[in-house]
C-alpha cells in the first residue's frame, strides 16, 4: 500500500534512508543527504515498561527540508 501523497511529507528514499541510519550507528549523529546539514536527533518513547519492552527509538529529522528517519536503537543488546 502506497497511497501516501508525494510532496506533502517528504521522505528519503530507501538508499538515503539506510545511508543515514549507518551513520549515525557508525558516529552517532548523522548529516541530511541532500542538505548536508546535521540532523537533529531526538528520543522517543523508552518509557513504555508497561508494555513489556524497553526499546529505545530514535529519531533524526532534517531541520532543513524536515525529512525524518526513525529507527530503533539497539543499545546493548547482543543476540
Ligand atoms: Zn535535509
Amino acid at each position: 500500500m502506497t497511497d501516501r501523497s508525494e510532496g506533502e511529507r517528504a521522505q528519503f528514499d530507501a538508499d538515503e534512508e539506510r545511508g543515514v541510519r549507518e551513520a549515525y550507528a557508525r558516529d552517532g549523529h548523522a548529516e541530511c543527504p541532500r542538505c548536508a546539514v546535521r540532523m537533529r536527533e531526538r528520543s522517543i518513547g523508552g518509557g513504555s515498561f508497561g508494555l513489556g519492552y524497553a526499546r529505545k527509538r530514535e529519531w533524526l529529522l532534517c531541520p532543513s527540508c524536515h525529512r525524518s528517519v526513525l529507527f530503533d536503537v539497539k543499545r546493548g543488546t547482543r543476540n
